[in-house]
């Protein structure tokens, strides 16, 4: 049974993108997160998608943690005005502390940043490490080369089609966060504990 979300862990860019379009949606994301009480867990930075929606939810009276590296938390980089920031000596502790502190992950467009991390979360629930939804902001089409991969992963029997709703995939926030909050994860055939990791 998947519990109520009342964190979201939030993997996105550090840039902005080409398109104003991101971060507008990463404004109105935060938005819906802020409406339904939700708090935002994130990378912690201050630059790119990450800054925006941080800043919004903030803006709107929502609470927001951060989880970063010592490694970043320069002052440049890292925001000072979070309701808390966890510095944690490790980009691998981060990701763990992060996944500890949610109910839930969804990316928004990002770089290598993004993807690692998101893959990271996808492969643990295929392996059932992880049972939180995980859904994914398809702002103007940028997530549709995944979907495509991960349909040819299937056709050449690397995935298991059960295993394409490891993700939800959806252009409106409100509709992706229903989604989650009602999604099943597909049933696995064997299910390893994090502390086996
Ligand atoms: P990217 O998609 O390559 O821009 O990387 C963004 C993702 O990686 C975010 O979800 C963060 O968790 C992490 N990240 C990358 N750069 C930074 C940074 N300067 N400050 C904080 N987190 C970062």
């Amino acid at each position: 049974m998947i519990k109520p979300i009342k964190r979201i862990c939030v993997f996105c860019g550090s840039s902005h993108g080409i398109e104003p379009e991101y971060a507008a949606a990463a404004r109105r994301f935060a938005g819906v997160l802020f409406d339904r009480g939700i708090a935002l867990v994130y990378g912690g930075g201050s630059v790119g998608l990450m800054g925006v929606l941080a800043d919004e939810v903030l803006h709107l009276g929502g609470e927001v943690f951060g989880v970063i590296p010592e490694t970043l938390a320069v002052k440049e980089l890292a925001h000072d005005g979070l309701t808390r920031m966890f510095v944690v000596s490790s980009m691998h502790e981060r990701k763990a502390r992060m996944a500890e502190l949610s109910d839930g992950f969804v990316a928004l467009p990002g770089g290598l940043g993004t993807f690692e991390e998101l893959f990271e979360v996808m492969t643990w629930t295929q392996l059932g490490i992880y049972r939180k939804p995980i859904g994914v902001l398809n702002v103007c089409g940028y997530f549709d080369p995944l979907v495509q991969l991960m349909e040819n992963a299937i056709a050449q029997r690397f995935l298991k089609s059960e295993h394409r709703s490891v993700i939800l995939v959806d252009e409106d926030p409100a509709a992706l966060l229903d989604r989650m909050a009602d999604h099943t994860l597909p049933a696995l055939p064997k299910w390893i504990r994090s502390e086996q990791t």
